[in-house]
C-alpha cells in the first residue's frame, strides 16, 4: 500500500474514534500484565468477568503468590488454557518479586523473560503502560494487515515489525487499538462488514461484502445477527460512498 493510502487509512480510523482504549478493564500496570497474559486465546469480556472477582481478592503479586495457583485456577477457570495460565501468572508474580521489586519492568527483553510472556504481550503492556508506540499483532491486527494489504504476512512477529515501519508517527501511539476495534466491530473474521467500512476504498481485499442496500433485509439483519451465508464473501467492489459511511463507534466496558 502506497505511503499516502496508510496515512489516509490511519487518518480515518482516527477520526471515527479519536481515543482508542484497551477493551480489557485493569487498574494499575499489574492488572493490565495479568489481564492480557489471560487474554491469549480469549475474549477480552471473559477476562474481565474473571478479573472482576479476582482482583477485589489480589491484584498484587505478593497477594496473587499468597493466593495460590489452586485458589487462582477457581477463579479464571472459565478462561481457555486456564491452567497454563495459572501457572504462568503464578510464575511471573514470582520473578516480578526476585527480580524487579514488585514493578513492571519498562524493558521489552525483561517483559519476555516473564512467563506467559511473548512479544505480543510485551508490545501490549509497553504501549498501554508505557505509551511506547509499539503494535502488538493479535488475531485482528493479523487478518486487518493481510486483508487490507497494509503489512501482508504469516508471521505475526513480521507483521508487528512491518506495521511498526510504516506506520505514520503520528498515529503510532493509538494504531494497536484502531486496528484491533476495526478488526472486532467491522472487519470480523467471518463477515467483514465492508458495506459500511471507512477504508473500504483503500483496501486490496478482493471479496468485499456488497454495500448495505444491496444486502436483503431479514428478521436476522434487523436485530444485527450475521447474515446466512454472508460468510462466504461475495465478489463487488465497494466505492467511496460506502468508505465514507459512518462506523459504528465500539462498545467501551463499563
Ligand atoms: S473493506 Fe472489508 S475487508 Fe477491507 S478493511 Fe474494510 S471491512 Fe475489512
Amino acid at each position: 500500500m502506497k505511503a499516502a493510502d496508510i496515512a489516509e487509512l490511519y487518518r480515518r480510523l482516527a477520526a471515527a474514534n479519536p481515543d482508542p482504549r484497551s477493551e480489557l478493564q485493569y487498574s494499575s500496570p499489574f492488572e493490565l500484565l495479568v489481564a492480557v497474559v489471560l487474554s491469549a486465546q480469549a475474549t477480552d469480556v471473559g477476562v474481565n468477568k474473571a478479573t472482576a472477582l479476582l482482583y477485589p481478592v489480589a491484584n498484587t503479586p505478593q497477594q496473587l503468590l499468597a493466593l495460590g495457583e489452586d485458589k487462582l485456577r477457581g477463579y479464571i477457570k472459565t478462561i481457555g488454557l486456564y491452567q497454563t495460565k495459572a501457572k504462568n501468572v503464578i510464575g511471573l508474580c514470582r520473578q516480578l518479586l526476585e527480580r524487579h521489586g514488585a514493578q513492571i519492568p519498562h524493558d521489552r527483553a525483561a517483559l519476555e523473560a516473564l512467563p506467559g510472556v511473548g512479544r505480543k504481550t510485551a508490545n501490549v503492556v509497553l504501549n498501554v503502560a508505557f505509551g511506547e508506540p509499539t503494535i502488538a499483532v493479535d488475531t485482528h491486527i493479523f487478518r486487518i494487515a493481510n486483508r487490507t494489504g497494509l503489512a501482508p504476512g504469516t508471521n505475526p512477529d513480521r507483521i508487528s515489525e512491518k506495521l511498526e515501519k510504516i506506520t505514520p508517527e503520528p498515529y503510532r501511539l493509538h494504531a494497536h487499538h484502531w486496528l484491533i476495534l476495526h478488526g472486532r466491530y467491522v472487519c470480523k473474521a467471518r463477515t467483514p462488514e465492508c458495506w459500511r467500512c471507512v477504508i473500504a476504498d483503500l483496501c486490496r481485499y478482493k471479496h468485499k461484502t456488497p454495500a448495505a442496500e444491496a444486502v436483503p433485509e431479514t428478521p436476522d439483519r434487523l436485530r444485527g445477527r450475521p447474515l446466512e451465508g454472508a460468510g462466504k464473501p461475495k465478489r463487488g467492489g465497494v466505492g467511496k460512498r460506502s468508505a465514507a459511511a459512518p462506523i459504528k463507534p465500539p462498545r467501551r466496558p463499563h
